[in-house]
């Protein structure tokens, strides 16, 4: 599923492909899409830029209109050349933005919309998103705030809860909470703040080195690893589902005891 790293990746991807090219087609299986281009047509506009924001992908072109995409547990964006075979089934495609060089092709994406840039500025400060955990002037007091607010969750699903932050997914979850020694199952309102701020901090640093091209990710420590021993303390590791979307926890229950031990 794309986390918020995959979703900067895409966005890289894309924007080095289409940016500063001229739309020569834009085809979509969403009415609503098609209905805006037809009033506002695609073709003939230039890509400016394409841009992450949290799990939402923004696609800016000129004359003020912007694609929203948001790509939940199974949508993605692929990059072919004109007349290339696609890797999905066509009845899987919801977006086909062409150039003459290259055609962005979005498969199974559940929600997308053509926002004018306001609108675009506006999408996730609306929808209550918080601070995107990869964002450059990522703001750490905001989103210990945000995280704190949710007293009485546990903090493994506060954490993915994208109106406290944006973008960390199911992995980092688990990831962030054993680098930080904190149990998945502790409510957030348990967990002093200074604590709470050391979970963001390792998880935007696991995060940036995974989303990084040069350095190469560490392996992970809890995620997938239920049945292996901790690579800290020889413990087996853990999975439960937890919360109500029943997501899947993995943890030392050793080395993550509460909230507190460090
Ligand atoms: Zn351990």
């Amino acid at each position: 599923m794309p986390e918020g790293d995959s979703i900067l990746r895409a966005a890289r991807t894309l924007d080095r492909a289409l940016a500063g090219r001229t739309v020569t087609r834009f085809h979509s299986v969403f009415p609503h899409l098609t209905r805006v281009d037809h009033d506002h047509p695609l073709r003939g506009r230039t890509v400016e830029r394409v841009t992450p924001r949290g799990k939402h992908l923004l696609m800016w072109f000129s004359g003020d209109l912007v694609l929203h995409t948001h790509m939940r547990m199974k949508g993605s964006w692929h990059l072919y050349r004109p007349g290339e075979r696609w890797m999905r089934p066509r009845h899987d495609m919801r977006i086909v933005i062409a150039t003459d060089a290259w055609e962005a092709v979005a498969f199974n994406v559940p929600t997308a919309a053509l926002l004018d840039a306001r609108e675009a500025d506006q999408a996730g400060t609306l929808a209550g998103l918080g601070p995107d955990v990869l964002a450059p002037g990522f703001d750490q007091d905001e989103a210990t705030e945000r995280l704190e607010a949710l007293a009485d969750v546990e903090i493994a699903d506060a954490l993915l809860d994208q109106h406290a932050l944006a973008g960390i997914g199911n992995i980092y979850k688990s990831e962030a909470l054993f680098a930080s020694r904190v149990s998945p199952f502790v409510r957030v309102g348990d967990v002093p703040p200074a604590r709470l701020a050391a979970v963001i901090r390792a998880a935007r640093r696991l995060m940036q080195a995974h989303a990084s091209e040069t350095a190469r990710p560490g392996p992970r420590a809890v995620y997938g690893r239920s049945g292996q021993p901790c690579r800290v303390c020889g413990t087996v590791i853990r999975r439960r589902a937890q919360g109500p979307h029943a997501r899947s926890t993995y943890w030392c229950p050793r080395c993550q005891r509460d909230g507190r031990s460090a």
